[in-house]
């Protein structure tokens, strides 16, 4: 599906409509999805896909999980949203199950992924401030090179993509920047200052980047010495994504504070979450932060029902156990362009030795959608309730565009 390639009418059309009016922020697949089940999703032609990006893990649950929708659809009957001005009857059930499943004693509840790093970093600021002593307005927090934390000016400020950066100054000061998965380097970026170790267990936007073993480990044993917090951005790695509701726990690694979104929602509304200790959060006190939408009665319910049926469908174990055969299927292609298969979980990376745009566009066009990443890197990240036979013929299609 080249530039030059004639589309359908129905396609073309959504398509004008969108470079007209919109703005030119992203560059999609010329594929206008109006529908979606489970793993599949339907275009305005009635051309039926294999999702194999699933929103970006925020679709672990499937498109459209009849559980989640009849939350929604029954919440919303209720109450949408009551502000944090007075309480409502699901922001504690929410709080409680969430904190219960991954082991936490408090959590914030907010809406976007970048919200909730933003909240972290607030929340790391301060406690450095009340409980470590750092003189006012001195606090570092130490960052990986080749990070995604979302896109607010702040974030932004410590990213190591020009993509990112171009023309968004001035930078929020505060952030040292270190090499992912080097330990050493961390170490030697920890001064009396610094409040936190902000990281992604893999670096996905990065290109499905796995830390050397122990490195996590280390790194959380590091900071626990040296007072310093470990922050994990599990925003794309958690709720079953690499095998385990944490990708921190392939190290059995604890973090100071957890930062979840996408799939806590299954997709169905914009829902994150900061998880940590009582001693943490208590650097919240009423009115130091806020969002009008966190915690409200929508979203917790859709949030409630996405957890349950994570737990209830054992989509962790699952993602375990279909990344296998897959992983196995991915490595015994004979491709010239391939240079490395590697994942964990259904968070898997093909590294290629050319630009990986071709690839996705060849694999739309045979009824398979992924996105490459950092442009040499497609990444296959379908929902967690893909069937093994699914994804034995979406192997194929790899395959087929790999080798032709
Ligand atoms: C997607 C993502 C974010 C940002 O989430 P948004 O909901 O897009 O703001 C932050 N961190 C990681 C690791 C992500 O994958």
């Amino acid at each position: 599906m080249a530039h030059h390639e004639i589309l359908p009418e129905a396609t073309q059309h959504f398509i004008d409509l969108e470079e007209h009016f919109g703005a030119h922020n992203y560059k999609p697949l010329p594929v206008v999805i109006a529908k979606a089940s489970g793993a599949w999703v339907t275009d305005v032609e009635g051309k039926r896909y294999l999702d194999c990006l699933g929103a970006y893990s925020a679709v672990n649950q499937g498109h459209c999980h009849p559980r989640i929708i009849a939350a929604l659809v029954e919440q919303a009957q209720r109450v949408t949203l009551t502000s944090r001005a007075f309480r409502n009857d699901q922001l504690p059930l929410f709080e409680k199950e969430l904190c219960e499943l991954l082991g936490f004693e408090r959590m914030l509840p907010m809406n976007s992924g970048a919200e909730a790093v933003e909240t972290a970093l607030k929340m790391a600021r301060r406690w450095g401030y009340q409980r470590r002593g750092i003189p006012d307005g001195q606090a570092e927090i130490i960052v990986c090179a080749n990070n995604f934390h979302g896109r607010t000016t702040t974030i932004v400020s410590f990213s190591s993509d020009p993509l990112y950066r171009d023309g968004f100054g001035p930078f929020t000061p505060g952030f040292v920047r270190v090499p992912f998965g080097d330990l050493a380097a961390l170490e030697a970026a920890i001064t009396p200052r610094t409040c936190a170790f902000l990281v992604e267990p893999i670096q996905a936007e990065a290109g499905v980047l796995i830390p050397p073993d122990g490195y996590l480990a280390a790194a959380a044993q590091l900071c626990k010495a040296r007072g310093v917090l470990l922050l994990a951005d599990e925003i794309q790695t958690g709720l079953g994504r690499t095998g385990y509701l944490l990708a921190c726990e392939h190290e059995r690694v604890r973090p100071d504070v957890a930062i979840l979104g996408k799939a806590l929602s299954g997709g169905v509304y914009p829902v994150s979450a900061v998880l940590s200790s009582s001693e943490v959060m208590a650097v919240f006190n009423p009115g130091s932060h806020g969002s009008t939408f966190g915690g409200n009665p929508l979203a917790c319910a859709v949030a409630r029902a996405a957890l349950q049926v994570l737990v209830d469908e054992k989509l962790a174990a699952q993602s375990a156990a279909l990344a296998g055969p897959l992983m196995a299927k991915l490595r015994a292609i004979a491709s010239p362009y391939i240079r490395e298969v590697r994942g964990r979980g259904l968070l898997i990376g093909i590294e290629l030795d050319r630009r990986a745009r071709p690839f996705s566009e060849a694999l739309a066009s045979r009824g398979v959608l992924c996105k490459e990443t950092h442009d040499m890197v497609l990444r296959i990240a379908p929902p967690l309730v893909v069937s093994a036979d699914d994804l034995e013929w979406a192997a194929q299609q790899f395959a087929q565009v790999l080798t032709a």
